[in-house]
């Protein structure tokens, strides 16, 4: 059993469960997507207690299932296609001296994020990025604290008087914003206030439970002019949300055909877009763009959950954004907006 099986048996066990127990098993569940090493190797040093998210009781549970084998259910749709850590970290193994340069989704204090602009910037460079992309919500996504024009603006000099405090040509910030989007594909912001801007993601908030197919929805927003990435496309959730059906091989047949890229939200609860989509992304031609959706610290390193799952799904290496330098990546966006303009 690995850590993908287990996280399902602790699902549906929390499923089975009251109180306390329901709770804590859910919370681990959770957790054991991340969880750094292998389950049985530590099971049989007897070390599970070393896990986020496993006291006494969890412990004498799922040694128990070691123990009798227990087999692990098939996943319903909400939790089905999800990589562990321990998963990720295989795949990523077998493309050594692969290394994303940097992350393409992440939020502050500006909307619904827990760190600042300058705090971003030092834990982004830490990590060994050349860029870091700040993408907070925009004005319509109320609920997450959505920025207007002139807070966007006055981000923007906000990340400026950052960016000069780095050597040219080191690391830098890019102006971005992970805009709403509307079902119509109409985004909330106006085009002028997005013009300044390095890059501009779109994405769905709202009518995600929806069950009749959205190729619409995705045909519109991909030619809205203003953006250049579709953000978290089927709006996905871990646990919670299946998210959206669409022909996906019609969406992103024109996603390549207008140049746009689609994203992989490589926050382990959303790996949306997942391997499965991510092929029919591959073999359509599609640009990739990956972001780890950080909204705190100890967050952008998400970013190899996205890594991986492009990689399973053999998307070459030069279609995938965060591989190219912020010159390039500024550049491709820059021609994009002219072409639409
Ligand atoms: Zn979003």
């Amino acid at each position: 059993m690995d850590n993908a099986g287990l996280a399902e048996l602790l699902a549906s066990a929390s499923e089975q469960a009251e109180g306390n127990l329901q709770r804590a098993l859910r919370r681990a569940s959770r957790r054991a997507m991340t969880w750094p090493v292998e389950l049985p190797g530590l099971a049989e040093r007897g070390e599970l207690q070393s896990l986020e998210g496993v006291g006494p009781t969890l412990e004498r549970i799922i040694t128990r299932w070691l123990e009798e084998d227990e087999p692990v259910p098939t996943p319903p749709e909400t939790r089905a296609g999800f990589l562990t850590l321990t998963r990720v970290r295989s795949i990523l193994a077998g493309h050594p001296g692969l290394e994303l340069k940097g992350d393409l989704q992440s939020h502050t204090v500006w909307s619904d994020g827990g760190v600042t602009v300058a705090e971003l910037a030092v834990l982004s460079e830490a990590h060994g990025f050349e860029y870091q992309a700040i993408t907070d919500h925009s004005k319509g996504l109320k609920i997450a604290g959505g920025m207007d024009e002139e807070e966007l603006t006055r981000q923007g000099y906000e990340i400026e008087d950052v960016n000069e405090r780095y050597a040219a040509g080191g690391f830098r910030l890019l102006k971005s914003i992970e805009m709403n989007i509307s079902p119509t594909g109409e985004g909330d912001m106006e085009p002028e206030a997005l013009a300044g801007l390095d890059l501009v993601l779109g994405s769905f908030h709202s009518k995600l439970r929806l069950k009749e197919d959205q190729t619409e929805r995705y045909l519109a927003a991909l030619a809205n002019p203003d953006i250049q990435i579709l953000g978290h496309p089927q709006g996905r959730m871990w646990n919670f949300r299946t998210g959206l059906h669409a022909d996906w091989r019609r969406v992103f047949a024109e996603a390549a055909r207008l140049g746009k890229a689609v994203e992989i939200d490589a926050f382990p609860d959303r790996q949306d877009l997942k391997v499965e989509l991510l092929e029919i992304a591959g073999e359509e031609g599609c640009t990739i763009s990956i972001g780890s959706d950080a909204h705190w610290p100890g967050q952008i390193g998400f970013v190899e959950f996205g890594l991986a799952a492009a990689l399973e799904a053999g998307i070459p290496t030069d279609r995938i954004l965060n591989l190219r330098s912020a010159e390039e990546l500024i550049g491709w966006a820059a021609e994009l907006r002219d072409r639409s303009a």
